[in-house]
This record gives C-alpha cells, structure tokens and sequence, in this order.
C-alpha cells in the first residue's frame, strides 16, 4: 500500500476514536457534583462583579480539546437580551455552560427537548433558569398593547407570571420587578412539570433546577428557587417538604420528597414564593 492511500484510512481511523472519546465524555456521568457546579457558577459571578475575571480559556489547544467532545457542568436557560451572556457572567470557558436562549426566558417543548439532552446525555448536574432586570419581553407583555404573531405567541407564555405578580399585590414600579421574578420561577416549574429527565434528576439526587435573576447594573446574579430531591428517608421526607436549610453553596435548599416530587415540589415553591414576596415587599 501506498503511502498516499494509507493516510486516508490513517484520518479514518483517527475519525472513529475521535467518536468514541467523544462518547466516552458524554456517557461518563457526572463528573462533578451538584454543590460543586453551583459553586462555580457563584464564584465565577462573584470574579465578574469584582471586575476580575479570570477563567476564560478559548485558545486553539482549548478547542482542539473540546474537539472530543463536551462536557459543560451547567445548563443556563435565559434571555436573548445582548446584555445577558451567561459564559461572561459566569466567567467560564468555551465548553463549561449549555446555553439555551430564547427572549424572556419561557419554556417552550424545544427549550424542553435542549434541556433534556444536557441532562440526559451531557449529564449536568444543574439547570439554571435566569432571568434579568429590565427585561423587555417582560416588559411588552406588561404593556397593554396588543402583539401579534410570534411575538404575541412569545408574550402569551409570559403573561401568567404578570397575573401572578398582580395577585401577589404588586403594582406600580414595583409590578416589573417582581413579574420578571416570577416569569423565571414559572419557567422552572414549566421545566420539572414538562421533562421527564429532569424529573428523573431531581428524583434520584443528581440534579438541580433553580431560578435566579441577573442584575444588569451590579452584574450580580441573585439565586431564588431551588429544586432538589431531599437526601432523606422516606420516613420523614413529608416533615422536609416546608424545610428551607442553607447548602454549601450557602443557596436556600428546597427539599421535595421523593415520589411526590411535581405536586410538592410546586406546593414548597409556592411557600417560597410567598417568602420572596414578602421580603421584595419589605425591601420597597
Ligand atoms: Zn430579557
């Protein structure tokens, strides 16, 4: 065989292993924990809103590395808006985040179906849904003028969360804020009711889902609703339900039962929306 006929078999072979440690990354389980993946994603906020970033790494040997295959440790589900990117707000490398984007957070079956491949085959061990301050698909759903087509279908999924802000009492200057707050919290609850392997997650312990919103003037991101499956016996599991602790991520930990994860898991949230609301209306 010729030297000229043998490379090409050389690069095919070359092709398949690069498959195979391609698979290898993604069938490898989690490689760090749920506590480990908030606490990156917290450090490299706290870099960011400090002015000193530090994790980027984009380089030809970065990406001749990811070239195998990927390996993010969060998915960030979150705003369109330009002013929003979730890698530089987190201060984190090319290949650590999923991102999935769509204006205004919403969840949508196709968000759903990013969102299951992360979990499913990427095996992330947190889903964050952020939303932001001054968010203008939250915004034009406030207003009172009609949208049409796409957009008003896009408008249609965030108006539950303003009805819920008004039922709530808020209103006024304060109505924005607070519908922006619950728009990211029903999209978590869109996301554990709509995913299977998201509710497979949070029942065996491997996963997180949370909400949190971006602030675009601190550049801080503030951490609200989490979703875990409680480590406990099944025995007490039902006196853990209304339970909030702090983890080691210092985030407030919602403990939803095994078994009863959907139906509890929305009954705590709405306890710990109320909490957030009071101290939201405290605050102003
Ligand atoms: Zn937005």
């Amino acid at each position: 065989m010729k030297e000229s006929d043998f490379m090409p078999q050389i690069g095919y072979i070359l092709l398949l292993a690069c498959f195979a440690l391609s698979a290898h990354a993604s069938e490898h389980g989690q490689a760090i924990s749920r506590e480990q993946a908030l606490a990156k994603l917290r450090a490299g906020n706290e870099r960011f809103v400090s002015g000193q970033p530090h994790d980027w790494s984009a380089d030809a040997a970065k990406r001749e590395e990811l070239v195998k295959g990927q390996e993010p440790f969060a998915c960030v589900i979150t705003c369109a808006d330009s002013r929003v990117p979730p890698e530089i707000l987190f201060d984190q490398s090319l290949g650590d985040v999923f991102v999935i984007r769509l204006a205004g957070n919403v969840i949508t079956q196709e968000v759903t179906g990013s969102v299951d491949y992360a979990v499913e085959h990427l095996h992330v061990p947190v889903v964050v849904v952020l939303g932001h301050s001054s968010c203008g698909a939250v915004g034009a759903a406030l207003s009172d003028t009609p949208a049409e087509g796409p957009i008003g279908s896009l408008i249609a999924l965030i108006k539950p969360s303003i009805d819920a802000a008004k039922r709530k009492g808020f209103s006024g200057d304060d109505l924005g804020p607070a519908a922006i707050s619950e728009n990211a919290r029903h999209s978590v609850d869109a996301l554990v009711q709509s995913s299977r392997a998201i509710d497979e997650g949070i029942q065996k312990g491997t996963l997180t889902v949370l909400s949190a919103i971006y602030d675009l003037s601190s550049g801080r991101v503030d951490w609200q609703t989490q979703v875990s499956a409680a480590v406990v016996p099944a025995s007490v599991a039902s006196a853990a339900e209304d339970t909030h602790e702090n983890s080691a991520a210092g985030t407030e930990v919602e403990k939803v039962a095994p078994k009863a994860q959907t139906a509890d898991a929305k009954e705590t949230k709405e306890t710990k929306h109320s909490t957030h609301s009071e101290e939201y209306a405290r605050r102003h």
